[in-house]
């Protein structure tokens, strides 16, 4: 069996509320491997983004360790951080969060040259993708100018540009009408599938949960399987 690509264990993580803390994650262990597509589906503030953030390295927990790629990841610089985050690790938002001023295929041009890409590599990539992700006829449009399904695809591309190992996605497809949703979701479980990364996404539309490996849920600040 494959090794997890993502393993979660022990995470603790609370935030001050007035005199007190407010404990969102306690014990809370998970693990993902290369290849799964898993969905995250809890009610409004039960603590899915704050996991989504701890696994992508974009907050620290108060305890218990991450490991990506076999790396324990409490203990690493804040450089080589960032470089487990950049090379290894997608994010997708309920938000696209596209640079505004550049066209879609500089969006996905950007991470890729700040990881040291040639323009052109980076140009051909991102067509690549845009294609696949079936947007390239919008490569030159500025965000403003794409709908929001457009505007989520191109956001997909962006998270996958630099081939990470892991996908993490938080309500992708929630700020989108059911159609919409629904053929972006299509084209992002596409991409998962047909590249073997492995994926945990935050949802609250449970016809597209159904369509993932395993559904989990967070109770008590740890993750569970979804019994629903
Ligand atoms: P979800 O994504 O499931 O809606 P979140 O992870 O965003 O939940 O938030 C879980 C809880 O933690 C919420 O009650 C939220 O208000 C609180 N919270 C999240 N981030 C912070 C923060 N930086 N400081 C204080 N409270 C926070």
């Amino acid at each position: 069996m494959a090794a997890p690509i993502l393993e979660l264990k022990g995470i603790e993580r609370s935030y001050r509320e007035g005199e007190g803390r407010l404990t969102i994650l306690k014990d809370a262990t998970f693990s993902l491997k290369p290849g799964e597509m898993v969905a995250l589906v809890a009610p409004s503030g039960a603590g899915k983004s704050t996991l989504l953030h701890l696994a992508g390295l974009l907050e620290a927990p108060d305890a218990g360790e991450v490991t990506i790629a076999g790396r324990a990841c409490g203990r690493l610089s804040d450089d080589a951080r960032t470089a487990i985050r950049r090379n290894e690790i997608g994010f997708v938002y309920q938000f696209h969060h596209l640079l505004p001023e550049f066209s879609a295929e500089e969006n996905i041009m950007i991470p890729q040259m700040i990881t040291g890409m040639a323009p052109a590599e980076a140009k051909q990539r991102a067509g690549q993708l845009l294609d696949y992700l079936r947007v390239g006829h919008r490569a030159s449009h500025r965000p403003a100018e794409l709908s929001g399904g457009e505007q989520q695809r191109v956001a997909i591309a962006r998270a996958v540009a630099n081939a990470p190992r892991v996908l993490l996605a938080d309500e992708p497809t929630g700020n989108l009408d059911p159609r919409t949703a629904g053929y972006v979701f299509d084209a992002l479980e596409a991409l998962v599938r047909q590249s073997g990364l492995a994926a945990l996404i935050a949802t609250h539309n449970h016809e597209l949960a159904a369509r993932m490996d395993r559904v989990v849920t967070l109770d008590g600040g740890k993750v569970v399987p979804w019994k629903g």
